[in-house]
């Protein structure tokens, strides 16, 4: 794409991947007169793993939002590679299931939209099954399964166009802290066999530290990027990163980025 301005320290200069999407000074007011996010400055690059941590309220969602185009942004510039945004998956907090489908009907909805029978997309359906390690519960309903079964279904389902792009928000904070960094472990094996780019929202320094190769710090009233920080060590991350002194470093530091962006005396 004709690349727009580069941010210090980002792009091209810094040896990075192409960027997927440029946002650029980008403001989001609602209808009510709210304004979400003012002058927002953000580049998701090629196979990144970007994890947006910020308080409640302070735009996460609503980037995330623009980002699939299910919102335009009041100002500024949203600018995709050669001008194509590309197919996006969204896997939200909710797994939003249908409760009258089983697992293997759920994952061919996206399939079933473009026009493909169930017999067309049982290959692909299968294998990503597979992948999100539901290959035994195809025929098992919603309500029989856990939380974390059931949000393995969702990415399924999210993953089934090999989206470019995934936009993941806040999908594993209702679940227990043992599912939760059992799916932040496959996710990431997920990624790496796929090379999808990931967008993902947390309100967790822990969770974010452990999956991100980037994580932007946002405040809010009005939201914006207030820091960004590289976590470089490589994406192959495990019980071992998550005991390890590296691993504790990145959290202290994503938690005073995130103190520094709040008002004094704010909640998290
Ligand atoms: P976060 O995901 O960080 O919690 P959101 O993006 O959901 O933040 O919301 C950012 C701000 O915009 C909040 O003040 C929220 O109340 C407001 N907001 C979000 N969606 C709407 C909407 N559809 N209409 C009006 N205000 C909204």
């Amino acid at each position: 794409m004709p690349e727009l301005p580069a941010k210090p320290g980002e792009g091209v200069a810094s040896g990075r991947a192409a960027a997927l999407v440029q946002m650029r000074s980008v403001g989001k007011r609602f209808a009510n007169g709210t304004l979400a996010l003012s002058g927002l400055d953000l580049d998701v690059f090629e196979g990144e793993f970007l994890t947006l941590l910020g308080p409640s309220g302070c735009g996460k969602t609503t980037v995330l939002r623009l980002l699939a185009g299910l919102a335009s942004p009041s100002t500024g510039k949203i600018a995709w590679r050669n001008q194509h945004k590309p197919e996006i998956g969204f896997v939200f907090q909710e797994p939003t299931l249908m409760p009258w489908a089983d697992v293997f009907d759920n994952v061919w909805l996206p399939l079933r939209l473009r026009g493909l029978s169930r017999a067309q997309a049982k290959a692909d359906i299968e294998e990503m099954l597979e992948l999100v390690g539901l290959a035994p519960c195809a025929r098992y309903y919603p309500r029989e399964l856990s939380g974390g079964m059931k949000m393995r279904v969702s990415l399924a389902r999210a993953l089934i166009l090999r989206p470019a792009l995934l936009l993941m928000d806040e999908p594993f904070a209702a679940l227990d802290e043992v599912t939760r960094f059992k799916l932040n472990n496959d996710l990431l094996a997920m990624k790496a066999r796929l090379g999808t780019s990931i967008v993902f929202v947390t309100h967790s320094v822990y969770e974010s530290a452990y999956l991100a190769t980037r994580i932007a710090i946002m405040a809010a009233q009005p939201g914006r990027i207030v820091s960004v920080l590289d976590v470089r060590e490589p994406l192959q991350r495990d019980t071992d990163f998550r005991h390890s002194a590296v691993y504790s470093e990145r959290c202290r530091q994503a938690s005073r980025a995130l103190d520094a962006a709040m008002p004094a005396g704010a909640e998290p």
